[in-house]
């Protein structure tokens, strides 16, 4: 593995810097209180090319490897975790997916607008009872004529109410399990589709999160996407890039908690002198430090093995399970440095531990990773 960056991921990297320091870092408080993130951001991030990364020119995309996508995502997460997530949903799962396994027309309808930032993605995988056993899904799917009629309710959905398009899963046969799952892809402006904001989240405030419920909702048999009953490994496809994107994410919010850890506690003084010069302030700051390189070392691995067409999920599972436990403790140590600033919302720490907190519980619970490592290495499904 070749941890030297090319020329071309060292320029992403920094546009996505400069992105950061110009588009994001002056609101993050104020979106986060407002719990929005101005809109119109979506369709800068578009311009720059950070919702087409790793999809083909020929939809729109921007190219790029998988590392460059990681650091795109890093770049995000240090800036704001909303901004990220938005991003990792619209193209890592949505966009990325239908350029995998979409048909042809599904690639041409729906990628030019989510790549450009012209149109939002979100995946509708988790309803109320189903969320780690997400192949017990209830929401059903039911052949009419050409027709697909589907019912059912979502949940948690991130971007769900900016969403035009959602990559939805349902039970479309009566095979049981997930050999029943087959995966949609609706507009959201379809007829019997409604949409609730879930409020009073403790971190990501500024994404927009949703229930969905789909009431007689009627598509084309042609929005299927893949074939029928092949919905829950699209899912879990989709999830296991994904969670080399959360990993990513959690980077850089060590990284931010880093970053600010260190400028305080040069700044700030206590017993004579800054508290940088206390032995057991470096301890938490070198704590930090440690968990942002090995979180990081972890992703670049999933990364490295994506671009050379190995296989990959299994260290995803690692490099997420690791990243998103390193994010909460490193953005938990930043708060101890802040003593009782970083309980205000005016410093950094809090709500990167807020936003952190998120991470060991989407895209697979920390228990459900380690249910995924313990089954590669004992052969035996523990689920
Ligand atoms: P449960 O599955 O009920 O788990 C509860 C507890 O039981 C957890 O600690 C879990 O680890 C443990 N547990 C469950 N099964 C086992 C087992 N076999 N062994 C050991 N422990 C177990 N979903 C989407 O589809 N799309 C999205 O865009 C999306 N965005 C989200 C955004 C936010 C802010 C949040 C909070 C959630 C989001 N989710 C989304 C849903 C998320 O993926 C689920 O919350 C997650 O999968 C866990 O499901 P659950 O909440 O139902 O918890």
């Amino acid at each position: 593995m070749n941890l030297e960056l090319s020329e071309e991921q060292a320029a992403v990297r920094q546009l996505a810097s400069d992105f950061v320091a110009r588009e994001i870092a002056p609101h993050v408080i104020a979106w986060d209180r407002a719990e929005e993130v101005d809109r119109s951001l979506v369709k800068k991030l578009g311009e720059v090319g950070f919702l087409g990364l790793t999809v083909d020119e020929e939809y729109g995309g921007s190219g790029g490897d998988h590392l460059a996508y990681c650091l795109v995502t890093e770049e995000l997460g240090r800036g704001d975790s909303s901004v990220r997530g938005i991003v990792s949903v619209s193209l890592g799962l949505v966009a990325k997916t239908i350029a995998a396994r979409g048909s042809e027309e599904q690639k041409r309808r729906w990628l030019p607008g989510l790549t450009s930032g012209e149109l939002v993605g979100c995946f509708g995988l988790t309803e109320p009872g189903t969320g780690s056993d997400a192949g017990q899904l209830a929401t059903r799917a039911v052949r009419d004529g050409g027709d697909y009629v589907i019912n059912g309710t979502k949940t948690f959905i991130t971007n769900g109410t900016w969403a035009d398009v959602v990559l939805l899963f349902a039970r479309s046969t009566d095979a049981p399990g997930h050999k029943g799952v087959s995966a949609f892809l609706v507009p959201t402006g379809t007829p019997g589709l409604t949409r609730r904001t879930i409020h009073g989240k403790l971190g990501l405030r500024g994404q927009a999160t949703a229930e969905l419920v789909l009431e007689d909702v009627r598509v084309p048999a042609s929005a299927m996407l893949a074939a029928e009953g092949k919905g829950f490994s699209v899912a879990m496809a989709a999830l296991a890039k994904g969670r080399m994107s959360v990993a990513a994410g959690c980077v850089g919010i060590a990284r931010a908690a880093l970053d600010a850890a260190v400028k305080y506690a040069g700044e700030r003084e206590q017993f004579g002198r800054t508290i940088a010069h206390h032995q057991l302030v470096q301890e938490l700051i070198s704590d930090i430090a440690v968990d942002v390189d090995a979180a990081r070392l972890l992703t670049w691995r999933v990364a490295d093995l994506i671009d050379r067409g190995q296989p990959f999920a299994v260290e995803s599972s690692k490099a997420k399970l690791f990243a998103s436990e390193a994010a909460v403790r490193a953005a938990n140590n930043a708060l101890q440095v802040f003593g009782g600033y970083g309980y205000i919302d005016e410093y950094p720490a809090g709500k990167l531990l807020r936003d952190a907190r998120v991470m060991t519980l989407y895209e697979g619970t920390s228990q459900i990773q380690k249910l995924v490592i313990g089954r590669a290495l004992t052969g035996v499904s523990a689920f």
